[in-house]
């Protein structure tokens, strides 16, 4: 999950992501193009073929109504002048076949030219025999015999009649890249050349028996089409590069458009990753207890040298597993509504770490952070529910920054209430912001926790000097005074020295903040000083 998540959240992965998206949609939308181009390439072959394989249907035609003719027309004595009478009226037909002989079985006893083979001409085994009503065909014969000296032509037989098929051309307009071909086949596979460009069939052949490896044997493609019976087939082939140098205006507009559109594509889903997996969109689907990680930074009482307990800081855990801090996700909190939920859930995050940890006999003090506006006792009450049952092990402190929400009547019955519960409030980050004296004055808090920006000061400044001022002044008003920022080790023996007024502090010297496992072993194995600690 952390993996999948981090391809939507780290900007490397999303441009990757994006790179990934506009490859896709690049290769679909050319794709897409390249498809409908070859579907209309092929409708156009498709009528090229047809109209290809038009002559040599009609002829078909011819021969199959001629031997119709002569079946129903020739009644005579076969080779008498009668015969030759009925003979000729076939042939004046306008159909293109006007040599006809009389010859069962493949024997030619007579010709239209009223020519007897005395004894009949034997035409020997036929080239091929085909077609419903068989029809037997000799192919490209010379027909010197027949008196047609220098002549050829194919014999075609319908027991007994004979006729002479004239050689047929494919006259087709194609573009430079197309060349075609008809050829006359037989059941067997056997070929001849009726006319066209000479090598488009077997070039054909030989691709089609290639397979996959179409391209490289011919660089061409190929089409065939034949007729219903069989016979004629005529194919097409498209020489490739002078098809893609053609096609090229087409194939520079699908890429263009194809990039624009994968562009436009890239861009739309990246702008609704992003929308979905803001952090602020993650945070607020994923904000829950396995998400709420809690950091333990502990509280040194200056007067025992002991860790008294800790500050509960909350963190959570981004979808890619990385902490992230609440600098980042307060204000999320705030603008979201989402205060008292997440204060709820660093509650029981905090109790479960804890509660079986501490021993019976121990007390250990828990300071939370609350948001101003969550202010309300009843509510309080309820969220720290866990810890003020276990108020045998467990003092409950809320820190509530001083806004204007404190200085209020509200406020402090509120405040009342909670003490009453068994809760203890403090004034966090006191010395900045809205902190005023007279809410010092005013408000019953059991402590003040004067801001990080007085310890961190050098010694010799002035914000250092009011450190002193300040405790004066919340002590005079008789609260626990805490000192945060603590980050050295000439500033802790100055306030261990001043430990009549100053009760506890906390800072990075004492330790930073510490996982669950981290700071149980620090607390409860704490000795004078601190040891190498686990950060969190
Ligand atoms: P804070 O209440 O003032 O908490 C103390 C912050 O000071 C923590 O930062 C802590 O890591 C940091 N800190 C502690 N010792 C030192 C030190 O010696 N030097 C310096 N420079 N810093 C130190 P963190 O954890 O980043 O928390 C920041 C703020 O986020 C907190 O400030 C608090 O206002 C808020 N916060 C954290 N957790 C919660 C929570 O559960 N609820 C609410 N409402 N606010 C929270
Ligand atoms: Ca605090
Ligand atoms: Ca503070």
């Amino acid at each position: 999950m952390a993996k999948f998540a981090s391809i939507f959240i780290s900007p490397h992965h999303l441009r990757l992501l994006g790179i990934a998206v506009w490859a896709i949609c690049f290769v679909a939308c050319v794709s897409a193009l390249v498809v409908f181009g070859h579907h209309r390439l092929e409708k156009a072959i498709e009528s090229d073929l047809l109209a290809g394989l038009e002559p040599f249907q009609r002829l078909s035609g011819h021969v199959d109504s001629t031997f119709a003719a002569m079946r129903d027309e020739l009644t005579a004595e076969p080779c008498g002048a009668e015969y030759f009478d009925q003979l000729r009226k076939v042939a004046y037909l306008p159909d293109g076949l006007n040599k006809f002989y009389h010859a069962p079985g493949g024997i030619i006893q007579c010709a239209v030219n009223e020519r007897v083979f005395a004894p009949g001409l034997d035409l020997g085994p036929p080239d091929m025999v085909a077609g419903h009503t068989p029809t037997s065909l000799w192919i490209d014969r010379d027909l010197g015999f027949a008196g047609l000296p220098g002549e050829t032509g194919t014999i075609a037989l319908r027991d007994p009649f004979a006729l002479v098929i004239p050689p047929q051309a494919v006259a087709l307009k194609l573009p430079d890249w197309a060349s075609v071909e008809g050829v006359l086949v037989a059941p067997d596979g056997r070929w001849w050349r009726r006319g066209g460009d000479a090598g488009v069939h077997q070039r054909a052949l030989i691709a089609r028996e290639a397979g996959g490896w179409l391209p490289l044997v011919g660089a061409g493609r190929y089409w065939t089409r034949c007729d219903l019976a069989g016979f004629y087939c005529v194919t097409l082939e498209a020489g490739l590069g002078a098809l893609l140098k053609e096609k090229a205006g087409f194939l520079a507009i699908a890429v263009l458009l194809g990039g624009l559109l994968a562009n436009a594509a890239r861009r739309a889903v990246l702008r609704a990753v992003r929308h979905y997996w803001t952090f602020e969109a993650r945070f607020r689907r994923h904000l829950d207890l396995d998400s709420i990680v809690c950091a333990y930074q502990p509280l040194l009482d200056l007067r025992t040298g002991e860790i008294v307990g800790c500050e509960v800081l909350a963190r959570w855990r981004d979808l890619d597993d990385r902490i992230v801090f609440p600098d980042r996700f307060i204000p999320v909190v705030e603008r979201s509504g989402l205060t008292r939920r997440l204060t709820r859930l660093v509650v029981r995050r905090a109790f479960r770490d804890l509660a079986p940890s501490v021993p019976d006999g121990r007390r250990m003090q828990v300071n939370f952070n609350i948001f101003p506006r969550d202010l309300d006792a009843a509510l309080l009450i309820d969220i720290f529910d866990p810890f003020i049952k276990a108020r045998d092990r467990f003092d409950v402190v809320l820190e509530i920054v001083e806004t204007d929400a404190l200085a209020s009547h509200c406020a402090q019955v509120a405040i009342d209430s909670l003490r009453k519960a068994g809760v203890k409030v403090y004034i966090d980050d006191f010395g900045t912001g809205y902190s005023n004296l007279q809410t010092l004055a005013d408000l019953t808090v059991d402590g003040v926790k004067l801001d990080r920006c007085f310890a961190m000061a050098p010694i010799d400044s002035l914000m250092c000097a009011m450190l002193t001022h300040a405790v004066d002044m919340v002590r005079s008003a008789g609260r626990v005074i805490v000192v945060e920022g603590v980050e050295s080790a000439e500033r802790l023996a100055r306030l261990m020295a001043d430990s009549r007024r100053i009760d506890f502090a906390q800072g990075y010297h004492i330790s930073r903040p510490l996982d669950r496992e981290a700071f149980l072993a620090f607390t409860l194995g704490h000795a004078a000083a601190a040891p190498a600690s686990k950060a969190a």
